[in-house]
């Protein structure tokens, strides 16, 4: 991708973003309302195959032009990314470790946002110990059957196709020999058991999902292999985190956006607040924050996009990245004063948003553990 082609499509973007978003957003987060109609123009940006392969149909973006689509969408609503994103890494677990089969059958559908859907790992029980799993699939003839329940799932009400997290040996030692990922289409067994209310992130549905003997054809088995399914699931999770920390750049630039326009023009003591030192501290901080948060997505999606291991640098990004965006949301509310705490102003939005972005796709004292353990694996003494 030449530099005129990312100008071009983050232009377009940016286009619909002023447009038809940022006069919407706030009513239809506040109605937490599923936003159809900006769905249908996702789908004609191209950013349902966004980073699938050009020969499946794909737009085939590298991550760092993606990440930086996804931190500009996050500036204005960041509920929007969540629609493609876990969509995403299911095409990405399918593009590199599917069968050719199921590339060509699956990877066109979810490209043109005709079939959409996410990542069901998360259980009632577990999410950060994903192996401790106990959605259960037995073999059938040519179908698995499977038994169990996902909770916090993405796209869960409105998409139609999951890569979905299970045990098919329980007692496999050690437990992720026993885990495999299925590519699971709604169908008869397959129900959403609730729609689950949430802090921030509304628009986006959220849901439990139930499994009473849903049969899925063995062919939905990615990369036909069983015991390969926590590799699949995992080794998404470096875009998943590049792709959150994307987000915390944007909700992080969206709150200092706000707050530098906003203390301008609100005046006490006979001056603007900016004029006050008490304030420019704040916005001195939280611009680097900002700036900080995209050189390091920037230099983790370089890697990503490299094809170096990037455990360590995505890490870092998503920890960095999710804890400016909750800073500068603080920050924001704060530099706005009662008008902060108003439901007509959008900085209280990025303050219930922000903190999402600390828990999923590992959790922030996760990433500082994997991030350590990484430096002392690469500086052996
Ligand atoms: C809005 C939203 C959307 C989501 N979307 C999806 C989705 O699409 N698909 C999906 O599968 N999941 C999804 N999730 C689930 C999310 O990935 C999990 O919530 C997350 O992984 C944490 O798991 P948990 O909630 O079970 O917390 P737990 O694992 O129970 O963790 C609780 C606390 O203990 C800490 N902790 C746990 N283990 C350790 C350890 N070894 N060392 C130190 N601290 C530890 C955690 O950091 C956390 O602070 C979503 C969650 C939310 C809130």
């Amino acid at each position: 991708m030449n530099t005129a082609e990312e100008t071009q499509i983050l232009d377009a973007i940016g286009k619909w973003l002023e447009r038809d978003v940022r006069p919407k957003a706030r009513a239809l987060e506040k109605r937490d309302e599923y936003p159809d109609a900006m769905v249908e123009t996702m789908k004609e940006l191209g950013l349902f195959g966004a980073t699938i392969p050009q020969e499946y149909g794909g737009l085939g973006l590298p991550a760092s032009t993606y990440a930086r689509i996804v931190a500009r969408i996050s500036e204005e609503w960041m509920s929007l990314t969540g629609i493609f994103n876990s969509h995403l890494i299911m095409a990405a677990a399918v593009a590199r470790y599917g069968t050719e089969a199921q590339k060509r059958e699956f990877l066109p559908k979810f490209a043109s946002g005709e079939v959409r859907g996410g990542l069901a790992l998360t259980e009632p029980d577990c999410g950060t110990d994903l192996q401790a799993i106990r959605t259960r699939a037995v073999r059938d003839g040519k179908d698995y059957v499977i038994n169990g329940t996902k909770t916090w799932i993405s796209n869960g009400i409105k998409g139609s196709c999951f890569a979905l997290l299970v045990k098919t040996d329980p007692k496999a030692s050690p437990r992720h020999k026993g885990m495999s990922l299925f590519l699971a289409e709604k169908g008869k067994g397959f129900k959403v058991s609730k729609k689950l209310e949430k802090l921030g992130y509304k628009g986006i549905d959220s849901a439990e999902l139930v499994f009473e003997d849903y049969r899925v054809p063995a062919a939905n088995l990615i990369g036909g292999e069983e015991g390969k399914g926590f590799h699949h699931a995992v080794g998404g999770l470096e875009l998943g985190r590049i792709n959150v920390a994307a987000r915390g750049v944007g909700v992080a630039n969206a709150a200092l956006r706000d707050a530098v326009a906003y203390a301008q023009v609100r005046k006490t003591f006979g001056k603007p607040i900016c004029e006050h030192q008490a304030i420019q501290l704040k916005l001195g901080e939280m611009a680097t924050r900002c700036e900080a948060a995209r050189l390091l997505v920037e230099s983790a999606a370089r890697a990503y996009d490299a094809g170096e291991r990037c455990d360590m640098e995505a890490g870092m990004a998503k920890y960095f990245a999710s804890e400016a965006a909750l800073e500068n949301s603080i920050e924001a509310v704060r530099i706005h004063g009662g008008y902060g705490y108003s439901t007509e102003f959008n900085v209280e939005r990025y303050y219930r948003d922000a903190p999402l972005m600390c828990i999923g796709e590992g959790t922030n004292e996760m990433q500082r553990i994997i991030i350590a353990k990484q430096l002392i694996a690469r500086n052996p003494a």
